[in-house]
């Protein structure tokens, strides 16, 4: 017997038109890329994301077709993306932070054949036009007055969207048709590309707004630090509008001072990033003096944040910190660290260990641990292993089959994360399984040093490698770069992290560096570091 309810497709543009019913007025609020602040609402961006689409039909694109972006948070790059998916194409955000080779890369293995960019990064697109056969068409996200000139033929977005009247029906497909595609940053080999469909999207949009999630709502105002181009800005392109939250993107400037002006004049609630962009707000913050009075909540993932920056917003500005985990292949959201009734009565420090860790699962994410042979671990919390998961907004595989070993019958995903996960559900990520130290047939994980070390007054980033040791096969070096006007020894720091990890795991050598290397999502680019430290003798040896 079949239920007798309608079939009403979940289309990502259903989202764009609620918004616009319901929540017509809510403003979304840009850095635009030209300077001045703008602001717009959810109407507008409804009204203008149809001209896009009857604008990219009239010009011959449509169903499955590849459309890259590449373009900071700003209204006109989510007009951009629905109107792309409004004519049932895929929208293809490129992360403007990889080389333009690898940038040229990728869009011939998703074969784009028009692309929306931003004036930043014309100097890219002028790099790479040529070596991408497959595209046809250039939109600049400006208007005629801050065209630039170029040997490429270009269009411009403003008067492209002035030609039509936005009287355009959006393209009617299967739910589960593309949407959208990301590629993964491809530290191990070839950017593999993750394709969402329109169903992904819209349930990844509905789990991420619950309560314990993001906790979306109209009466919020979201700042997405996080960008668009890095695992789709954690989806709230999509579950603002699905819950008319106000949004306030803030362009290309990331610095402290930028940010610090937009959550202070927008009244900001809540806003999302990796640990880097808040490592420069609270630089900021504490050079200047200012508050943050209007902060509720910030949302923090990409990479494990340290318990010094739980401390700091929490205990200086009483600013909630909700640590999230996630990967471009889980659309991105894949656990958060809001407290359960279980945990919510701790205080101080046992309070801190808990948000430490990186969270539950919220309804729609399976996970599990496993060891090497595919049996699950306990949740005990401290038993780690392979971590796994599925799921309706998780990928069941990479376009054109490459990975296809990270990927089992029963649709479990391998994250390539290690991680153990404790008695009420909450995960924690020891390290990724290639970064690892394997010290005399045991783990150490890099990412419980770098945290720990970090937690020093003097210094301002950590990371861990293993180094070749011939006794115990891999030895911890801890790589340091000092707060400016510090000189801590090797010493200094050892001794702060004694007696806070077990003996063997004390890193056998401090390096100091000037610089720590970036992938183009923020995190350490340890493969980097390894070559970089391939001669270094352990004093231990
Ligand atoms: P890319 O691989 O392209 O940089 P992702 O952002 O999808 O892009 O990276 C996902 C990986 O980032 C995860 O598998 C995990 O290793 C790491 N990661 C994400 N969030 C956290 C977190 N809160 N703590 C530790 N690691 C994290």
């Amino acid at each position: 017997m079949l239920g007798l309810m309608q079939d009403w497709p979940l289309l990502c543009h259903k989202i764009l038109d609620y918004a616009a019913a319901q929540h017509s007025r809510r403003e979304i609020v840009s850095r635009s890329v030209e300077g001045p602040i703008v602001r717009t609402t959810y109407g507008d961006i409804h009204a203008r994301a149809k001209r896009v689409a009857q604008a990219l039909d009239r010009d011959g694109f449509g169903l499955g077709d590849r459309i890259g972006t590449l373009g900071w948070n700003t209204a006109r790059h989510m007009e951009a993306w629905y109107g792309i998916m409004g004519v049932g194409g895929v929208y293809h955000t490129l992360n403007p932070r990889l080389f333009p080779d690898q940038i040229a890369w990728i869009m011939n293995h998703a074969e784009d054949k028009a692309l929306f960019v931003d004036l930043s990064f014309m100097p890219i697109v002028e790099a790479i036009a040529d070596k991408v056969p497959s595209l046809k068409q250039i939109i600049v996200m400006t208007d005629a007055e801050h065209m630039p000139s170029s040997k490429l033929d270009l269009v411009c977005f403003e008067d492209w969207i002035a030609q039509g009247d936005g009287d355009f029906a959006w393209a009617q497909v299967d739910e589960n048709t593309a949407s959208g595609m990301c590629y993964t940053s491809g530290t191990t080999g070839d950017p593999k590309g993750v394709v969402y469909s329109h169903r992904s999207n819209v349930l990844h949009a509905m789990l991420a707004s619950l309560p314990d999630a993001l906790g979306m709502s109209c009466n919020e105002v979201i700042m997405p630090v996080v960008p668009m181009f890095h695992a789709n800005a954690w989806g709230i392109a999509m579950s603002a509008p699905m819950t008319g939250a106000k949004v306030v993107n803030p362009g290309a400037a990331m610095d402290g001072a930028s940010i610090y002006e937009l959550l202070d004049s927008e009244k900001v609630t809540f806003t999302a990033a990796v640990p880097t962009v808040w490592l420069m707000l609270l630089g900021y913050l504490e050079e200047t003096g200012k508050e943050l009075p209007h902060l509720k909540r910030v949302v923090i993932g990409g990479s494990a944040c340290p318990r010094a920056m739980l401390e700091k917003f929490q205990n200086n500005y009483d600013v909630e910190v909700v640590h999230a985990w996630g990967m471009t292949e889980m659309s991105p959201l894949g656990s958060l660290g809001s407290l359960k009734p279980e945990y919510n009565h701790l205080k101080g420090a046992q309070r801190l260990d808990i948000q430490e860790k990186q969270g539950y699962a919220p309804f729609g994410v399976e996970m599990k641990v496993t060891d090497d042979e595919d049996k699950a671990m306990p949740w005990d919390g401290k038993t780690f292993g392979r971590l796994k998961v599925r799921g309706p907004a998780i990928a069941k595989g990479y376009y054109g089959g490459a990975g296809a070993e990270q990927f089992d019958e029963d649709n479990w995903f391998d994250t390539g994360d290690v991680a153990h996960i404790d008695e009420f559900g909450y995960m924690q990520i020891t390290d990724r399984a290639k970064d690892v130290i394997k010290s005399g047939g045991e783990w150490i994980s890099t990412i419980d040093l770098e945290n720990l070390a970090v937690g020093h007054p003097d210094v301002e980033e950590a990371a861990v490698i293993g180094i070749a040791h011939p006794k115990w096969d891999e030895r911890p070096l801890l790589i340091c770069i000092r707060k400016q006007g510090k000189d801590p020894s090797k010493e200094d720091i050892l001794g702060y992290m004694e007696g806070k990890i077990a003996k063997w795991w004390m890193p056998d050598d401090v390096a100091f560096v000037d610089e720590i290397p970036h992938t183009a999502t923020g995190k350490i680019q340890k493969t980097e570091l390894r070559k970089q430290f391939a001669d270094h003798v352990l004093p231990t040896v």
